[in-house]
């Protein structure tokens, strides 16, 4: 199949903002795609050559594909530096490069998505020295046979950056259309094998309800819903229930079949290296094959540690020893979904926590969630506070008679914790974005005020934002602009936004001396100018009252 056609259609997508059309255009490629290729067009389309749990890592970053795109086209890499800096865009600059080629290559095939694929499949092979110089040269043969466009959107499959916006959603849809299967049944399946080829190829089979779980293959996970106190939360899972501590970590799916152990984060990623203590209490000390499910939480003596602590260890490659030892971490078990061959998703909450209980012996690595079954609200009441005073986030609340229904927030579990105030601030600075948002302002830089009114930064915002939004925010700082460097530019303190967030952090990084974790913007607060905004001490004040 060319690569062209793919090219063609990433163009359409590109310029359609309908989600309808969208799906539209992508249901017509795959009609037309061969079977043996389905799997892969559809990764392709949707940015990411591999599913990301695979371990299939490219690791080709910018620096490393300018280099390949001008050792090709004999353009310097300053020049296609500069370019990426006017065009906002990678793809784009890499695309003008191979226009502009000085060098003049002989006579080379089309491109097509198997040369692609198979090249890329070569190249998350690579590891150790000299793995860059064969990555290269793999890149080069393709940048050598690609024209333009191609360029630009091969730029992107390898940079993982499409931004077409194909997200699963519209892959999901386009399935359903051509198949004619509904959407849960698709996403239901999706949801336990995490692979849109196997889901595609069973949905044309007509066979979705036989895939199944699969033993280090991870399964999306069972989401919890949110209510405001404990009455809310009996109210939506039932009396009695299970009530336990709700860690502040991170969570893991842990596989486990023989003396392999594979360990799986929420957003599927493979942590297995980055654990190898856990690793070994499971191997050890949890009994035959399993699927378990806990949180991950950096313990000192008797304290916990904060999120980002661990969350460093999250991305480690290298002294992994030497930093697991400095930032020792316990796994909270709560759930099971497979055990011995058989899956327990419909087996109910209570069972499968009793079959968890059977099959781990517990250890200084690993323990089971601290539980209570009540329907007292006084009970609750006291093993809320009990967990607050220990350092925890809040409760979980679990429905005990239902199933494990992977992905979904169907209200089976829920969370309580308290609430967080949202602060009002002052955007006093802001990025241009890249690609499809390289016309809008896309990151802003957040001010609280100090004791004198100085507007002191206290982090940066680039979530929580539409489309119509950035555009807005885009057309009114744009007249706030003081100068510009490069992508970053300095603004006059005037908009005011109310930013949620999930916590408040002592940060260095920022001169208000806090960051926020995971902020967002809820809104404009069109009714308050810069000197309204929350102060600093306002801000020591949250954090103390939240510790
Ligand atoms: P949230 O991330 O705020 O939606 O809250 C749900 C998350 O709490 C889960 O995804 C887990 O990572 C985490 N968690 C901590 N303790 C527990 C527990 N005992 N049961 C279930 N989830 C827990």
């Amino acid at each position: 199949m060319k690569f062209k056609k793919i090219v063609d259609v990433y163009e359409r997508l590109e310029k359609t903002p309908a989600r309808l059309e969208k799906t539209d255009i992508v249901a017509r490629l795959l009609e037309e795609t061969p079977d043996d290729l389905i799997s892969i067009v559809i990764q392709l389309l949707l940015g990411e050559t591999f599913p990301k749990w695979m371990d299939k890592k490219i690791g080709i970053g910018t620096q490393l594909l300018i280099k390949s795109v001008a050792n090709v086209t004999g353009i310097k890499e300053s020049v296609i530096n500069d370019w990426v800096r006017e065009e906002g865009d990678v793809g784009k600059a890499v695309g003008k490069a191979v226009t502009n080629k000085k060098q003049v290559s002989f006579f080379s095939e089309e491109l097509s998505v198997e040369e692609i694929y198979n090249t890329l499949n070569r190249i998350v092979e690579f590891e150790g020295t000299r793995s860059q110089e064969k990555k290269l040269a793999y890149l080069a043969k393709l940048f050598v046979a690609a024209n333009e466009k191609e360029a630009v959107y091969l730029s992107r499959i390898i940079l993982e950056k499409m931004r077409t916006g194909v997200g699963e959603g519209i892959i999901r849809d386009a399935i359903a259309k051509i198949y004619s299967v509904p959407s849960k049944s698709i996403d239901d399946a999706y949801f336990l094998v995490n692979n849109w080829g196997v889901v595609a190829k069973a949905a044309k089979d007509k066979n979705l309800e036989k895939l199944g779980i699969e033993p280090f293959t991870p399964i999306k996970v069972m989401l919890a819903q949110k209510v405001r106190n404990l009455e809310e939360g009996f109210s939506t899972v039932g009396k009695p229930c299970a009530l336990e501590y709700k860690y502040d970590g991170f969570r893991m799916q842990v596989h486990k079949v023989g003396n392999k152990v594979k360990i799986f984060t929420r957003r599927l990623d493979n942590v297995t290296e980055q654990f190898p203590f856990i690793m070994e209490a499971v191997r050890k000390n949890v009994e035959g094959d399993c699927i378990i499910e806990g949180e991950t939480v950096g313990i000192k003596g008797e304290k916990y540690l904060p999120f980002q602590q661990i969350s460093r260890r999250i991305k480690r490659k290298y002294n992994i020893e030497e930093m697991a030892k400095r930032i020792p971490v316990v796994l909270h078990l709560f759930d099971i979904v497979y055990k011995n061959g058989k899956t327990l998703l419909n087996t109910s909450f209570e069972k499968r926590r009793k079959i968890l209980e059977s099959i781990v012996k517990e250890d200084e690595k690993l323990v089971l969630a601290k539980q209570i079954i009540t329907d007292s609200e006084e009970e609750g009441n006291a093993f809320y506070k009990e967990a607050l005073d220990k350092g925890n986030e809040g409760i979980m609340m679990k429905n005990l008679n239902a199933p494990y229904q992977p992905g979904s927030r169907v209200g089976y579990m829920i969370k309580l914790k308290p609430v967080l105030e949202t602060l009002d601030l002052v955007i006093i600075g802001a990025e241009w974005g890249e690609g499809r948002r390289a016309h809008w302002l896309a990151t802003f830089l957040l001010a609280c005020k100090d004791e004198e009114g100085n507007f002191v930064p206290i982090g940066k915002v680039g979530t929580g934002i539409t489309d119509e939004m950035f555009q807005n925010f885009t057309d009114i700082l744009k007249e706030s602009i003081i100068s510009q460097k490069g992508k970053e530019v300095v603004l006059k303190p005037e908009l005011v936004v109310e930013i949620a967030y999930e916590e408040i952090q002592r940060s260095p990084k920022y001169e208000s001396g806090f960051a926020l974790r995971f902020p967002r913007v809820i809104r404009i607060r069109e009714d308050k100018g810069p000197d309204d905004i929350d102060t600093i001490e306002r801000v020591y004040d949250i954090y103390e009252a939240r510790k």
